[in-house]
């Protein structure tokens, strides 16, 4: 029962440690060179103790059946906040080497098809788990470019990711397609779509439409300015196009070849 007490403490010192910090850095990400670097040097440094936390945690995350109702709650919560601060770190380190001008593509030719399909099977429990069908659409043909794989991959997951987390477990259509220069991938959910004044801050750092509501589960709110750079350093677009209640498109558009130029996207985004 001691054990438990001390469990529950280290827990609840832990959230609060982790909500307060995540407050702070996104202050300061905002700030000067300086502070930029400060921020890297604070994500780097928090690295060490964060993995002996998440050893710990583990440890008493698979024990948590053998504890009491309540404590085995703890143990599964900060499980999922250790996650979670692992993911900001990421994401912090992300934003910190694209603010330091850091970024060093490792491009190769890619099939997008492919990147799309790995990123949907990466996200298929989470749309069981909705009830969200995911369908891609993708013509035969030659739908190859030029990118950093990891990077691609990365932006499908998130925004395939997000259209699920406000998809409503309506059906979502993830298709690609291409033209002379450019390929592009479009993300379409039917769910609670966006306003106006909402999408023009869907790129923001640490922007949430509903903080309060998405605060304890999902990501950080760092998802898409991340997506964003990094559609950028490829010489591409992410574009949005929303509407409140009818759901969202979101669009990324990458030329072919590595820094080749783009002059229009494939096709239109919806109405
Ligand atoms: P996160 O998903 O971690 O919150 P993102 O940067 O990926 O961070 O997204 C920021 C915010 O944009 C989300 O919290 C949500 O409010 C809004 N958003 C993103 N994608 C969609 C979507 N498909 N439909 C509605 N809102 C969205």
């Amino acid at each position: 029962e001691k054990g438990a007490d001390v469990i529950a403490t280290l827990a609840k010192s832990f959230n609060g440690m982790a909500d307060s910090l995540q407050s702070q850095i996104k202050e300061l990400a905002d700030l000067s060179e300086v502070q930029q670097r400060f921020v890297s040097d604070v994500s780097h440094e928090l690295r060490t103790p964060l993995t002996t936390i998440r050893l710990a945690g583990d440890l008493l995350y698979d024990q948590r059946a053998t504890f009491p109702p309540a404590t085995g709650r703890t143990a599964e919560l900060l499980h999922t906040q250790v996650e979670r601060f692992e993911l900001l770190l990421s994401d912090l380190l992300e934003i910190s080497k694209y603010d330091a001008g850091s970024v060093d593509l490792e491009t190769e030719p890619t099939n997008l098809v492919h990147l799309a399909e790995d990123a949907i099977d990466g996200l298929r429990s989470l749309a069981e788990s909705k009830g969200t069908q995911l369908d891609l659409v993708a013509p035969g043909g030659h739908l190859d470019a030029e990118v950093d794989p990891r990077r691609i991959r990365r932006i499908m997951h998130n925004l395939i990711g997000n259209a699920i987390e406000h998809g409503e477990g309506k059906p979502i259509v993830v298709s690609v397609d291409s033209n002379a220069t450019a390929v592009a991938l479009s993300v379409r959910d039917y769910g609670l779509g966006m306003s106006q004044t909402d999408i023009g801050h869907v790129f923001d750092r640490f922007w949430r439409a509903d903080p309060s509501r998405k605060r304890t589960i999902g990501g950080t709110g760092l998802g898409l300015s991340i997506a964003l750079e990094d559609a950028a350093v490829h010489g591409g677009w992410l574009q949005v196009w929303s509407s409140p209640g009818k759901g969202s498109c979101f669009r990324l558009t990458l030329p072919r070849t590595a820094h080749g130029a783009l002059t229009a996207s494939p096709s239109p985004l919806p109405p």
